[in-house]
């Protein structure tokens, strides 16, 4: 066994992974990269089918980021921003302001198959427009939703006690309600939000009480009556909206208990470790106008959707106001970045990490509205001051590296590279709607979840410990291909460099992996 392999073995205990089977062969050490490819310490290359964990954007060893990160590093990598400010943490800011509010209520302007098909929802009145105007930074996934949590938490205790509630009800706790199947993070907040019964029920003593309702799994909906067909369930779905049905009575129910949900909590457009569930069009707009006719926050969790990887779709005209970047500006339009946007929805709270320095370094932000933001202000002895915060919050190298990607984000061979990833993408995923063990194909943007079932004629799922979709990687693994599944779900995420033989080559394995594996049952 390579040496670094028997160090790993002997002393590195890995995230998410059963040590014992891990420890049974030698794992694969990554020692380079450059574009979608990863190498080895044995000089073996593989494409990184899954942008490593859904992080990286526009490819390992990226000419830009790195020149971006050196150019820091050349200056200083961290002082703290307690007390502090920082160059480069100043700019990503108002990047971020500018990339958030980018966004184009119910114009024409959008392509995307959200925008489209979402007029108004039944509720009828449009939000008042809100904007993000502040960024909390801090260091993943986890703790940008452990920020928005607090913020929102923090926020409507010192707002209903002006006013909104009787005075009986002043102590009662803020709610937050979340998707069946959500997973927004690891630590004790973020897992009290998820809903994965493998993943959290062991923790349930730590855990604060949340409420959780259906997400729009169409795939396995009780609600469609549909056969099931060879293409994505939410084209051939037969329903009425059940599963918005049932989000209403939720915020009716709650609020009749007289204590409305403080803040509804979502992944917009797909789930990604529910398995890979994909919203039906116009979903969204409708669940989020429901919760803010019930007076709830929204907590948008983009920490795998945003940057980009729902999909151009949408080049929206920036309207002049202070925050409009010049680049968009001089040309009048920019790319939609953030998968609420593709339908129109503006959140309280956008919870972004992992894409943020373009998979670089850890880092992540909390964008708010200046509402939000005044209800912490106050004279230093009332102690409205928000008390968190971490010893890398707004990191320099990360920042410099964030900025670098949103540059890379909105040049014009960007958006044309990822509007061709996506169609090729989808049009190699059509190859493998033939493999009986096929049952749905969901493709969101430039990611795609392909889930594996016994026969798709009756979508029987596999157990999870008969280990489908981990074997059908580990053949994928065999192929040249990286990826982790969800349960039974192959995941495609490839990074946006990505080239079509790159991308027919991520298909080809899942579909001769898929082979593979079920033809020896
Ligand atoms: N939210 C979502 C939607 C995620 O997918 C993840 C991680 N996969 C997290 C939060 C947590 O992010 P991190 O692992 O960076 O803490």
């Amino acid at each position: 066994m390579n040496n670094l392999a028997k160090l790993d073995h002997q002393f590195v205990w890995h995230p998410f992974t059963q040590m014992r089977d891990w420890l049974k062969r030698e794992p694969v050490v990554i020692i380079a990269g450059k574009g979608a490819v990863l190498r080895d310490v044995r000089g073996r290359n593989y494409l990184d089918a899954n942008s490593s964990i859904w992080t990286n954007l526009h490819g390992h060893h990226h000419p830009k980021l790195n020149a971006a990160i050196r150019r820091q590093l050349g200056k200083i990598a961290h002082s703290s921003a307690l007390g502090l400010a920082n160059e480069p943490a100043s700019l990503l800011a108002e990047k971020l302001v500018a990339a958030a509010n980018l966004i184009h209520f119910g114009g024409a302007s959008s392509t995307s198959p959200h925008s489209k098909s979402t007029k108004l929802g039944a509720l009828g009145t449009r939000p008042p427009e809100i904007r993000l105007e502040k960024v909390f930074f801090s260091d993943d996934g986890s703790t940008t939703l452990e920020v928005a949590l607090k913020l929102a938490y923090e926020f409507t205790r010192r707002t209903r006690s002006a006013g909104s509630l009787p005075a009986s009800r002043h102590r009662i706790e803020p709610r937050f309600l979340s998707l069946e199947g959500a997973y927004h993070g690891d630590t004790v907040g973020a897992v009290s939000l998820g809903h994965i019964d493998l993943f959290h029920q062991s923790y349930s003593g730590l855990l604060f009480k949340t409420d959780r309702v259906m997400s729009p799994y169409c795939y396995r909906c009780p609600f469609n009556r549909a056969k099931p067909e060879r293409a994505d369930a939410r084209e051939y779905r037969q329903c009425h909206w059940e599963c918005v049905g049932l989000v209403e009575k939720k915020f009716a129910r709650q609020k009749r208990k007289g204590n409305p949900f403080a803040a509804f909590v979502f992944e917009p457009l797909i789930q990604g470790a529910a398995g890979m569930i994909p919203q039906p069009a116009g979903w969204l707009r409708r669940v989020t106008e429901i919760a803010r006719h019930h007076g709830a926050l929204l907590i948008a969790d983009e920490v795998m959707t945003g940057f980009g990887r729902t999909g151009v779709a949408a080049l929206v005209k920036v309207r002049s106001h202070r925050h409009a970047n010049p680049r968009f500006h001089k040309r009048g339009y920019g790319a939609v970045l953030f998968a609420c946007h593709h339908e129109d929805v503006q959140p309280d709270f956008l919870c972004l990490a992992k894409g943020l320095t373009g998979g670089y370094l850890p880092m992540a932000a909390t964008l708010t509205t200046q509402k939000v933001f005044d209800a912490f202000l106050g004279e230093y002895g009332e102690f409205k001051t928000f008390f968190h915060g971490h010893s890398y919050t707004a990191n320099q190298l990360g920042a410099a590296a964030a900025l670098a990607s949103l540059d890379i984000l909105q040049n014009q061979k960007s958006i044309r590279a990822r509007q061709n990833l996506e169609k090729i993408l989808h049009d190699e995923l059509q190859t493998l709607w033939p493999l009986p063990n096929v049952g749905d194909i969901r493709q969101v943007g430039l990611m795609a979840g392909i889930e594996l079932v016994r026969g798709w004629r009756t979508r029987r799922p596999f157990a999870l410990r008969e280990h489908a979709g981990i074997r059908v990687c580990e053949a994928m693994a065999r192929r040249g291909v990286l990826t982790r599944p969800v349960g039974n779900v192959i995941v495609l995420m490839p990074p946006y460099c990505t080239t079509p033989a790159q991308t027919r080559k991520m298909v080809r394995a899942v579909f001769d992996s898929v082979r593979e594996v079920f033809d020896r049952l």
